[in-house]
């Protein structure tokens, strides 16, 4: 009689537990499904605001000229009139050959370079941002050291002052001892 009272207490013990972890199973699956709601609205506003993810490498790098003094005194002024039709402004720097050549958006002359000659990697002199037309897709030149010097040329012709800099990635890429000395 008594051991068949203790089976009982085990048993509606069990009983309990799973009831337990079954409510703890369906509000998990609640949880995640309200997750992925939300992290699919944050990419359909991301597409919307027209914002797209600048790559931080880029298999076409190499076809730069090597980075230093020279290379980066013939960066011409933002300026420059495109060397085909002479548009005035808001053109692109072909940073292989350094010519300047207008958008798509006008004559298409930086498209056509790219598609004559291969000239892939461009950088816009209306906002300085970074074009790899090979990857169709904008390249971040804060975050790659070889379009950086460039980068910071083309700012200096523009705005007179050199980039500031977005700090901590840039200071752990190039150790953090380097990046207080040059500050100091
Ligand atoms: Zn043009
Ligand atoms: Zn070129
Ligand atoms: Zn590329």
């Amino acid at each position: 009689m008594s051991s068949a009272g203790g089976e009982d207490a085990s048993s509606s013990r069990k009983g309990k537990e799973r009831e337990e972890d079954g409510a703890g199973g369906s509000r998990r699956e609640e949880g995640a499904g309200l997750a992925e709601g939300e992290v699919d609205l944050g990419d359909l506003y991301g597409a919307a605001a027209g914002w797209v993810e600048a790559r931080t490498s880029c298999p076409h790098l190499g076809t730069l000229p090597p980075a230093g003094a020279v290379d980066v005194t013939r960066v011409p002024p933002p300026d420059s009139p495109c060397c085909r039709c002479h548009h005035p402004a808001e053109n692109w720097l072909c940073l292989i050959c350094k010519d300047v050549l207008c958008s798509r958006f006008i004559n298409k002359h930086m498209l056509c370079h790219y598609q004559e000659i291969g000239h892939c990697l461009a950088l816009s002199f209306s906002d300085l941002s970074v074009w790899c037309f090979a990857c169709d897709s904008y390249l971040d030149v804060q975050a790659i050291a070889e379009l950086r010097p460039v980068y910071e040329v083309a700012h200096l012709l523009k705005f007179g002052e050199r980039p500031p800099f977005r700090s901590l990635e840039v200071l752990d890429l190039s150790s953090g001892e380097n990046g207080s000395s040059s500050r100091a």
